[in-house]
């Protein structure tokens, strides 16, 4: 890759952003499509934050990812945001124009797409345990509620940010019921007639991979549970699962799909995800340390 005066900028804000996948793929695909663009890890500390969107958008970024802990705070600090991010109330990717700044969220329609990847059929009509509460559970909750999915709890370790997730998904689609729970609460009766389970937490990867978000013996094989997390591929949550006869994915699938949106949003242009599943698949992308 060569980088010169026209290189357009794009990367990732986060904090801390130890690993990320973003900047191999989005690079491979720049390099690929013979594209003069780059991808870069930016981690930025909460307290700079809006410093720091500022600073990228007068030294031109084209745009970039945002990842926890920003997803939320960053709503006010931009200028205009999409439907999908207002809907989710929370960002994960910002698109730079001509001085303005505009905040989109790829994460659910990226869940969506994923999620009929793997198990060839709509979540729609399904009952649904989120576990998180944070930006990506919230625009995962919004898209599966649109998208027909009748009844959904959530269960969070902070109670507040499930109440609030509610909230959202109702004021997006009054007839969704949906429910909140501890995390602590005994699940067995829920996991009797939930038929999707989703981790959304960071529970099961970095300092936290050998622990496991809920009793995985209440899982059984009529369940589908799908994880969020991609590093590690299997968490010690989806291996419980596959080995309780469920049928699991984990999260690289929708990584590569709400990239490939805000690529779409940036360049206007299709990624070829199918190609870049593969090469991730046969590591012939790979985990990038930012430290
Ligand atoms: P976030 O907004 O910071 O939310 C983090 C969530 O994890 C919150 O619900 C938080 O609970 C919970 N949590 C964190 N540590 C916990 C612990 N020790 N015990 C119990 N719960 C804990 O982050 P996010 O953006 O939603 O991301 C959540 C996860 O999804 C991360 O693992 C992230 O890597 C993954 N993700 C994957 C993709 C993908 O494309 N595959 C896209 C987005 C996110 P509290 O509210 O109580 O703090």
């Amino acid at each position: 890759m060569e980088i010169d005066s026209q290189t357009k900028l794009t990367g990732i804000i986060g904090f801390p952003l130890e690993y990320t996948l973003s900047p191999a793929i989005f690079n491979a695909v720049y390099q690929q499509m013979g594209m003069n663009c780059c991808y870069v890890s930016l981690p930025v500390p909460p307290a700079d934050l809006a410093g720091a969107l500022n600073g990228l958008k007068v030294v031109g970024f084209k745009g970039v990812n945002v990842t926890m802990p920003h997803k939320e705070a960053v709503l006010s600090l931009l200028d205009e945001l999409d439907e999908s991010a207002a809907k989710a109330g929370a960002v994960n990717t910002i698109y730079f124009d001509e001085g303005r700044s505009f905040g989109y969220n790829t994460d659910g329609q990226g869940f969506l797409n994923a999620f009929s990847d793997e198990f060839s059929f709509q979540p729609s009509g399904r009952n649904v345990l989120i576990i998180g509460a944070g930006g990506a559970a919230r625009a995962i909750a919004v898209s599966l509620a649109l998208a027909g999915t009748s009844e959904m709890t959530v269960v969070n370790r902070t109670q507040e940010r499930a109440r609030s997730l509610a909230e959202l998904v109702k004021r997006n689609v009054p007839g969704c019921r949906i429910a909140v729970a501890s995390l602590g609460v005994d699940m067995t009766d829920l996991l009797k007639k939930t038929d999707l389970i989703i981790n959304a937490t960071s529970v099961g990867m970095g300092d936290e991979a050998d622990r496991v978000p809920i009793d995985i013996d209440l899982i059984n094989d009529k369940h589908y549970v799908f994880d969020l997390i991609y590093d590690p591929d299997e968490t010690l949550f989806l291996k419980g699962a596959r080995e309780r006869g469920a049928r699991t994915a984990n999260g690289l699938k929708m990584l590569v799909h709400q990239a490939a949106i805000a690529f779409k949003i940036w360049t206007g242009l299709d990624m070829p995800v199918e190609a870049v599943l593969a090469r991730l698949q046969h590591k012939q992308i790979g985990l990038v340390d930012s430290q």
